[in-house]
């Protein structure tokens, strides 16, 4: 009885633990190249900041339709609808007085227009109380606050010629590289913004507390121009129509460099799709039974939409199974951990519990997350696009609502400062998930070397992880063993 007893607990262990289940996913595991997903990165980031309908989106939009098509997929640029973009050539803005000053890594504001300005004087607008003097000077705030357009036409209005901004003034947080904080997205702006690091904006604060003036010089040429996002769609064909979609927006959102927002994402993306690919193409994996789409946004949230709308209007949006949408998956600033998102969304549980399984089975193990949570959604990002109440209220859809499309997004950072979420009723442990954040979160130093070169490990759990999801998905052949619903 007691043999018998451990022979069925060595075994039930067995079952749980054994990694990898397959292999097929032992091989997959060892295809997953960290230099290839770093490489990528360092060559979309060389494009420049992508975002949709800018050249650097045409040219990092060119290069992934190389790429998927050299893996011997199908794959297409999409012209998503026109829409304001935003891109310069160069910028320059430094202290001339009281003592010459370099910047450290400041960053133009995204929808600022060309402008220069030589010997202006700074004048700071204190947060609350009259706005001073600013006729002929450059402005030094703390952001736009809570209605920026309004502030933004009001200090234009009065003669301001250019914008300074140190937010967020966080302790510890920014203290050497800009936050990249946006003007309103339109063509009107008149005057540019520069962001810049903490320590400058202290620096500058500190001399004229002392009415010490201090003067500037200023220079940048950018273009704004409603133009097309391109999106690149590549397909490895399953025996049905019915698919999977992995996916990463393309844009450095923030409008700067976005190495870990988010070519980390758009190189995880195309890693799945190059070992995949591979392994069908040499016969090592037969074709999957369901269709694999791997898709780059041109804009997120913007094309996500067009994408799904298209799916709508062609009757195809039912035939999805699932979305892996990756964003941020290239660094971390207190933790090895993998997380999967919105366990609150009641359709995705089949994927979720699949994803969970998938990272208790593997933590710990080498190549592979010390720690992996799902959890409940935070919102701002494209997964989002994909679930009934957007579908229903954002793009107006009729009767989309009745489609339930399991839809998570996959991340090892998100945000700028650590977040704490109280977990799913259901799911966990822990009750509380903590979540990791990115020090370089849009910001000028976004750059590889602070992030997906220093981690190249964290893109690889990402592939990993939806890679073996994938292969137990779209290949079947095996009755897949997730464990039942605790609610
Ligand atoms: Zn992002």
């Amino acid at each position: 009885m007691k043999r018998l007893l451990l022979c069925a607990l060595l075994l039930g262990l067995g079952a749980h633990e054994a990694w990898p289940q397959s292999e097929r996913e032992r091989e997959y595991i060892r295809r997953v190249d960290e230099a290839h997903l770093a490489r990528v990165v360092r060559d979309l980031v060389g494009f420049g900041h992508r975002l949709g309908g800018s050249p650097s989106n045409e040219r990092s939009a060119s290069y992934l339709l190389g790429a998927f098509r050299a893996m011997g997929l199908e794959a297409e640029i999409r012209i998503d609808p026109p829409r304001l973009s935003w891109w310069f050539d160069t910028f320059a803005v430094r202290v001339l007085s009281p003592e010459a000053r370099t910047l450290s890594h400041p960053w133009p504001a995204p929808y600022s227009p060309s402008g220069e300005g030589d010997s202006v004087a700074v004048v700071l607008l204190p947060p609350e109380g009259p706005i001073p003097e600013v006729r002929g000077k450059a402005v030094l705030i703390e952001g736009l606050g809570r209605n920026p357009t309004a502030l933004y036409d009001t200090l234009v209005a009065r003669g301001a010629v250019a914008l300074l901004t140190d937010a967020p003034r966080w302790e510890g947080a920014y203290t050497e590289w800009a936050f990249i904080s946006r003007l309103p997205a339109r063509e009107s702006n008149a005057i540019p913004m520069f962001c810049l690091a903490r320590r400058d904006g202290d620096w500058i604060r500190e001399r004229l507390a002392r009415n010490e003036p201090v003067w500037i010089a200023f220079f940048l040429r950018a273009h704004r121009s409603h133009r097309s996002p391109w999106t690149v769609v590549a397909t490895l064909a399953g025996q049905e129509p019915d698919y999977y979609l992995v996916c990463a927006h393309g844009d450095g959102d923030s409008g700067g460099p976005g190495a870990d927002d988010n070519a980390s994402g758009v190189a995880a993306t195309l890693e799945i799709a190059r070992v995949l690919a591979e392994q069908v193409r040499s016969g090592q994996l037969p074709r999957p039974r369901y269709t694999i789409r791997f898709a780059i946004w041109g804009s997120e949230y913007a094309s996500t939409e067009a994408f799904v709308r298209t799916e709508f209007e062609a009757g195809r949006l039912g035939l999805l199974r699932g979305v892996f949408n990756f964003d941020q998956v290239g660094t971390g600033a207190q933790r090895r951990a993998l997380y999967f998102e919105s366990n609150d969304i009641p359709h995705n549980e089949p994927i979720l519990r699949l994803l969970e399984q998938i990272g208790r089975t593997y933590a710990g193990k080498p190549g592979f997350w010390e720690e992996a949570y799902t959890n409940p959604s935070q919102g701002g990002t494209d997964s989002y696009v994909f679930l009934p109440d957007y579908l229903r209220d954002r793009l107006s859809l009729p009767g989309a609502e009745a489609i339930r499309i399991p839809s998570t997004t996959i991340y090892t950072a998100a945000w700028n400062r650590p977040a704490r979420l109280p977990q799913t009723p259901g799911w966990g442990p822990p009750d509380t998930v903590w979540i990791d954040y990115s020090r370089y979160y849009h910001s000028s130093l976004d750059v590889p070397e602070l992030t997906t070169d220093r981690e190249p490990f964290r893109m690889a759990w990402a592939a990993r992880a939806v890679g073996i999801a994938l292969l137990r998905l779209a290949w079947p052949e095996a009755p897949l063993r997730i464990r039942s619903p605790r609610r």
